[in-house]
């Protein structure tokens, strides 16, 4: 039976939809349809103080940033983008093409094509995520993909030089300093001086994830990658000092992200929230984190862990850490979760930033249908056919007659009757 130690609400909360924020979006990207670069520039203004005459980075802009970097942050986002490479290149390797011959002389095959043109969202507003820089345009790269337009807010027109430095090596053809719905709308439709991309991709607040979601269709996007989440399932194995710093690592996020443990010790529960309330005392951003903890932390007693895996996977929270005796168990027990994080010695905050695996995750109960953002979101998997025999084109041809006037559809039928008669030698009786 599960109880609560922190917070009463023990159903999944959904602190990702502030109200308004659905008509915001839908008003910011009517204007940038109507009016192109006019809608940008004045929504940038109004969100970000900032409407310059161009968003896009110059490459004289881009050779300044890095030249200002010290070697030793030039070097660790390389080192990070190769571990992402990595990563991709093997996703890369599972996925297949085929080509078989199902009848005799009937063949059908599989190719997978890179998506054209795409948008990459590197979030900006709180902090500098030049982590998503690499996720989201390191992995189109391995992908194939031929543009990557990449945009990153700069409020006041600041923006870091790492930032410009990660989306630039990652393979950004093109950067612009231009953040929030205003860039997510202009890359999708288009403006004066945005050619238009085929697929959004990146996480976001809740105005980007929001802005993503209903120009869905229009062009495609990767995965609803709203606020982040955390949930922590731990044993009384678990360290609580550990647990509480794994917590708080994403509570940090923004005060809208919920952190939540769920245990099978009582004892445990309860040294980590004093940990907390002791961490947070130290903790540079600890004004957000303490925000989140408050409103959206929770401490949830449980059983056992059959109980916690299956209160985690009610949650399919963004990502998942198992800090238990036996932590590999999650991965036969579990099966709503962006991402797992097995044992101590791991972390979220790794995958966030540094291991290699895409940081770009399914949020709002999203991983009950999708994993994260991986190379093959970038893939179009397509097929074909084609009938090599006047035989099996006959066989076909009778079988489509009879299925398609079964659906009242008689041109389709029309289409199998003429090649069964052209291989009988005949005309079609109608
Ligand atoms: P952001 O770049 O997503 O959003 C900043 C922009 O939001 C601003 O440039 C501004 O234009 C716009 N904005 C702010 N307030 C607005 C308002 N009232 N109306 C309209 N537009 C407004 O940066 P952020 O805000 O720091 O958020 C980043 C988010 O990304 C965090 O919530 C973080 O948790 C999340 N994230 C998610 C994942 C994932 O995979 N799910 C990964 C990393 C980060």
């Amino acid at each position: 039976m599960r109880t609560s130690l922190k917070n009463a609400e023990v159903t999944v909360s959904d602190p990702t939809s502030p109200p308004g924020v659905r008509e915001t979006v839908e008003a910011v990207i009517a204007d940038v349809r109507s009016l192109g670069d006019e809608a940008v520039r004045a929504y940038s203004e109004k969100f970000d103080n900032w409407s310059p005459e161009s968003f896009r980075l110059s490459q004289e802009q881009i050779d300044a940033a890095i030249a200002r970097l010290p070697e030793q942050t030039v070097e660790d986002i390389k080192t990070v983008q190769r571990n992402v490479e990595r990563f991709a290149q093997l996703q890369l390797q599972s996925l297949s093409e085929f080509e078989a011959e199902v009848e005799p002389g009937v063949i059908l095959g599989q190719k997978n094509i890179p998506i054209d043109a795409v948008g990459a969202y590197v979030p900006g507003g709180r902090y500098p995520l030049l982590a998503s820089a690499h996720m989201t345009i390191v992995t189109a790269k391995v992908a194939g993909v031929r543009r990557v337009a990449a945009a990153t807010p700069a409020a006041g027109g600041v923006i870091p030089d790492a930032s410009v430095a990660a989306m630039h090596f990652a393979g950004a053809d093109e950067i612009y300093l231009l953040g929030g719905v205003q860039a997510v709308a202009a890359l999708a439709v288009g403006t004066e001086t945005i050619a238009p991309v085929d697929f959004l991709a990146g996480p976001g607040n809740a105005y980007v994830a929001e802005a993503k979601r209903q120009l869905f269709g229009e062009v495609g996007i990767d995965l609803f990658a709203g606020p982040t989440e955390v949930l922590i399932v731990a044993d009384e194995s678990a360290d609580p000092f550990l647990v509480a710093v794994d917590l708080l690592s994403q509570a940090e996020h923004g005060p809208d992200s919920p952190a939540i443990l769920v245990t099978t010790s009582k004892d445990l529960g309860q040294q980590v929230l004093k940990e907390i309330d002791s961490q947070l005392v130290g903790l540079s951003t600890r004004a957000v984190a303490e925000a989140a903890w408050r409103d959206h932390g929770q401490v949830i007693l449980v059983d056992d862990l059959t109980e916690a895996y299956a209160v985690a996977d009610e949650f399919a929270s963004e990502h998942v850490q198992i800090l238990t005796k036996n932590p590999r168990e999650a991965l036969d027990r579990m099966v709503n979760y962006g991402a797992l994080f097995l044992g101590e010695n791991t972390c979220v905050s790794f995958g966030d930033k540094v291991i290699g695996t895409n940081h770009v995750l399914p949020t709002r109960h999203a991983a009950r249908y999708t994993g994260g953002l991986w190379v093959g979101k970038y893939i179009k998997t397509v097929t074909y056919q084609e009938v090599t025999t006047t035989t099996a084109s006959a066989e076909l041809g009778e079988l489509l007659g009879r299925a398609a006037r079964a659906e009242n559809f008689e041109g389709h039928a029309r289409s199998g009757d003429i090649r069964a008669a052209r291989a009988a030698g005949q005309k079609p009786a109608w």
